[in-house]
Parts: C-alpha cells; sequence; structure tokens
C-alpha cells in the first residue's frame, strides 16, 4: 500500500464549559489544538506527555467517539470527518480501539467467547461452530487456551482481561489499532507480557499501533516514532531512537531525564520539569510550556513557535532550538 494509513490534519478539539446561555463569555478548554501527524502501514506512533495534555481526547477524535472542533482524519486516503453513522460503522473495521481499563470496556455479562467475537457478529451472523472456532482462534493468538471462551470478565486477571480486550480488536483484521494507555494498569510483569504480544502481533500481521502512553520506559520498548505533545500540541515528532538519544524540546528533554531508567545506577541527563502544567482553559500566551521552561527568551512569551522540521528530520515547537532569532 502507498501512502499513510492514518493522516490527520489539523485536529483541534474545544469543549465549552458553563451552561452557553452566553456563548462568548463560556470559558473554552483547547484539549486538542492543530495537531497533524501519520501513521504508515506496520508502523508504531506513540503519543506521550503527562495528564491533561489532551492524549485521550486526541485518540477519541481518531474513533469519532468525540467529534473534532476542526480539522480532518483520513483513513487509507477516505476523509472519515463528515461520515455518518453508518458509514463510520464499517469504517470503524479499519481501526479498533483498546483502552486502559479492560473491565469496564468489556461487557460483564457476556463469556470471554461472545466478547471477542462480537465485532465479527455485528457485520455478520455466525452458527455456533463458526463462532467457537473463530473465538478459539483469537484467544490463541493473544496467548490464551480456548477453555477460557466460557469464562466472563469477572472470573479473568486484569492480564487476561487486556488480551481479551486486544482479541476483540483484532477479531475484524483492522490494520490499526489505537491503543489508549492500554498496558498502564498492569504490573510491570504483565505489562511487559502484553507488549511483547503486541510486538509479536505486529510482526506476524504487520498491523500498525498508535500507542498513547504517559510512560516512557514503555514508549521506549515499542515505539518506532515519538509524538510529544503538550497542552494539545504536538511540540517535537522524532524516530524513537531520535528521540531518545538526542531529545531536542526543552520539554521532551525534561520528561526524559524524569524517567525511570531499567539501570538504576545509569542518570539521565538533564533536569526534570518543574511546576505543574498550565490550565488548557487559558494558556500561557507564545510558547505554552515558556513558564517552565528554563531556556526560555522573550520571543517564547510573546510568539507560539510552529513545529518546524531540523536537518535530521525532526519536527520541533521550540524557538531557541530551531535557531529563531532572539527578540
Ligand atoms: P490526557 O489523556 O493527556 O490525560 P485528556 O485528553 O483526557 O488528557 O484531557 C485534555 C484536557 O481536556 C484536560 O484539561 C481535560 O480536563 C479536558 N477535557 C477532557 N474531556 C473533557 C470534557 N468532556 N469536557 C471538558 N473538558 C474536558
Amino acid at each position: 500500500m502507498s501512502g499513510p494509513l492514518l493522516k490527520v490534519e489539523n485536529l483541534a478539539k474545544h469543549y465549552m464549559l458553563g451552561n452557553g446561555f452566553l456563548k462568548q463569555n463560556c470559558p473554552v478548554v483547547r484539549a486538542v489544538e492543530d495537531v497533524s501527524f501519520s501513521v504508515a502501514p506496520g508502523e508504531t506512533l506513540c503519543i506521550v506527555g503527562e495528564s491533561g495534555c489532551g492524549k485521550s481526547t486526541l485518540a477519541r477524535l481518531l474513533m469519532r467517539i468525540v467529534e473534532p472542533t476542526s480539522g480532518r482524519v483520513i483513513i487509507d486516503g477516505t476523509d472519515i470527518t463528515e461520515f455518518g453513522p453508518h458509514a463510520l460503522r464499517v469504517w470503524r473495521r479499519r481501526m479498533q480501539m483498546v483502552f486502559q481499563d479492560p473491565y469496564s470496556s468489556l461487557n460483564p455479562r457476556l463469556t470471554a467467547g461472545q466478547i471477542v467475537t462480537e465485532p465479527v457478529e455485528n457485520f455478520e451472523r455466525l452458527k455456533r461452530k463458526q463462532r467457537e472456532a473463530l473465538a478459539a482462534d483469537l484467544l490463541q493468538e493473544v496467548g490464551m487456551r480456548p477453555e477460557i471462551m466460557h469464562r466472563f470478565p469477572s472470573e479473568l486477571s486484569g492480564g487476561q482481561r487486556q488480551r481479551l480486550a486486544i482479541a476483540r480488536a483484532l477479531s475484524l483484521r483492522p490494520p490499526l489499532i489505537v491503543a489508549d494507555e492500554a498496558v498502564s494498569a498492569l504490573d510491570v510483569s504483565v505489562q511487559a507480557q502484553i507488549l511483547n504480544l503486541l510486538l509479536d502481533l505486529q510482526q506476524n500481521t504487520g498491523i500498525a499501533f498508535l500507542f498513547i502512553s504517559h510512560d516512557l520506559s514503555v514508549v521506549e520498548h515499542i515505539a518506532h516514532r515519538v509524538a510529544v505533545m503538550y497542552l494539545g500540541r504536538i511540540v517535537e515528532l522524532a524516530t524513537c531512537e531520535a528521540l531518545f538519544a538526542n531529545p531536542t524540546h526543552p520539554y521532551t528533554e525534561a520528561l526524559i531525564s524524569a524517567a525511570p531508567l531499567p539501570d538504576p545506577t545509569r542518570v539521565r541527563p538533564g533536569a526534570p520539569v518543574e511546576g505543574e502544567v498550565p490550565s488548557p482553559i487559558n494558556p500561557p500566551s507564545g510558547c505554552a510550556f515558556h513558564p517552565r521552561c528554563p531556556h526560555a527568551i522573550k520571543r517564547c512569551r510573546q510568539e507560539m513557535p510552529p513545529l518546524a522540521p531540523m536537518a535530521d528530520g525532526r519536527l520541533v515547537a521550540c524557538h531557541v532550538r530551531t535557531g529563531a532569532p532572539a527578540i
């Protein structure tokens, strides 16, 4: 296939707070602002950033669980932004989602077998034998025994439930899965098993992942490319190797220096970021990171830096690091 599998253009989501009586006076949360990126077939793009930076909203915008304020979502060259419910249902075969908490995203009244085959049954009626064969295949694909198909989610462990959620997402053979903090609620050892499962699935099927996580050690393990978000915007987009070896945006640098290393005797260079994420209702002027940035210059307080390409191909939104003249 030529071209990207998923293309996101200038996507934005603004939430109006208040009762809407006088719209112009309502505070607006700019949860996602002017976000553009693409995902190639078979690629893992990770979206990272502190809590509240807009990662989950972005995932929900892609799935059209929330409606964008502006911007476009294009999958396989088709703009799905304006699709109605019927077209959207068909299109969802191309992109499935795995959530952080598999317990609340799985129907507790259905057995594991019914859960994993439900997406297929939304499109075609299966006979009992067909359903059982499909359930057994899907469960095996995510490393579980077929007998599990008769159990309910409450009878499974957290790791088993997340495997089930992955099997369900795989059932329609989508070329892309959006995973929102899909391993964050799991113990570290179970996390590693699920991550390895995702890597194996990618190797065997060529599936692409848009993987959302606040945990850089997870991201370093699985990403091909990484987009770093701050207050609703992408501030750096680079290959995983380049990002960890040479973080360029001061926010990326601070995030990486704060992330734990597998070897506790090693230390990350740089200083962790200080202070709180500002409110997206009233973001700082210019570069939204400037109040927390040790390198900020006058221009950073006055002008929003564009996401600009660097010599190595990465994109960075920073006046200082992209060499904009000081004012
Ligand atoms: P993350 O996933 O990175 O933690 P979110 O996408 O959940 O961030 O949230 C981004 C911002 O949008 C936060 O400030 C959050 O409070 C706000 N937000 C999310 N959903 C809503 C909503 N339904 N109404 C108002 N504000 C929202």
